[in-house]
């Protein structure tokens, strides 16, 4: 997620590091696989930014959230367990629709889609996350939360249990999990997130639950290998281009536009949306 305590940021890039070198390890010492090194280190390398970003712009993201909370409806506190679990139901369904809206609105996905940019699945994966999340207006998904009432601390606390929770579904080194697959976003399903096979595209957005794409028709059960990466793969390890390959694609395809429509739906219309040939002149 975009948003992030700055101390928690810090000791999210750690617990990476510590994990990143136990799952190499395990795939290069007792599974004899290659890894793919410049990868992760890439992703590595963008994850470390990203703090840096985040640490430098938390207090905007912030005020907004506080902004909207001074001017709420109600106030809810988590005083027991039903309000605990109302709040923990309303923010992952904020996280759903942020994360679909993510992948369907090209502004949006101009900062997703890094995270969707490596071509293997590891738990390297889990630290590529895009630095504009600011820009792309992610903080307002969550502003209902503190508009009902929740306080922005409990809103930040959630988001940041949500991106410790989505290291471990990063990897190819955990199989199925029984019924637990049925309500938790787990690795099988967070691995047909991340393919590029026809069938898998735009599937399992869920964060800790995969309830809401069970509810809203996004649900896919990994049964063909994953391809992972973009339809159209990225192959550089530059974190600076990795972070902006989507905003610099866009801003071409403005440039180029031939009308007002084209430059909106560029902007805001699906990843990959083309206008429609024009008609051989004669
Ligand atoms: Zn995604
Ligand atoms: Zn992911």
């Amino acid at each position: 997620m975009e948003l992030g305590t700055r101390s928690g940021g810090f000791v999210f890039l750690g617990l990476l590091a510590l994990v990143i070198l136990v799952e190499a390890g395990w795939l290069i010492w007792r599974r004899r696989q290659a890894y793919p090194w410049k990868e992760a280190v890439a992703s590595m390398g963008v994850a470390v930014i990203k703090r840096l970003v985040d640490a430098a712009t938390a207090g905007i993201a912030a005020g907004v959230l506080f902004w909207v909370y001074d001017h709420r409806l109600w106030t809810l506190e988590i005083d027991g367990p039903w309000m605990g679990l109302a709040f923990f139901l309303l923010l992952e369904l904020a996280y759903y629709w942020h994360h679909r809206w993510a992948h369907e609105i090209r502004w949006l996905w101009a900062t997703h889609g890094v995270h969707h940019s490596p071509n293997h699945m590891n738990l390297s994966v889990a630290g590529r996350l895009g630095w504009t999340g600011l820009l792309s207006g992610s903080v307002l998904f969550f502003a209902p939360l503190g508009l009902i009432g929740f306080h922005p601390i409990v809103i930040f606390l959630g988001l940041a249990v949500s991106l410790f929770y989505q290291i471990w579904i990063h990897t190819e080194t955990i199989g199925r999990l029984g019924p637990l697959e049925w309500v938790f976003n787990t690795p099988a399903h967070h691995r047909v997130h991340h393919g590029s096979n026809p069938e898998y595209i735009d599937k399992n957005y869920g964060g800790v639950l995969i309830i809401y794409d069970r509810l809203f028709g996004t649900f896919a059960e990994e049964r063909a290998p994953v391809r992972y990466g973009l339809v159209t793969p990225l192959k550089s390890n530059n974190p600076f281009v990795i972070a902006f390959f989507e905003w610099a694609a866009m801003a071409r395809d403005v440039l180029r536009a031939e009308s007002v429509r084209d430059i909106v739906l560029y902007l805001f219309g699906r990843p990959g949306w083309r206008p429609a040939p024009k008609r051989a002149r004669e």
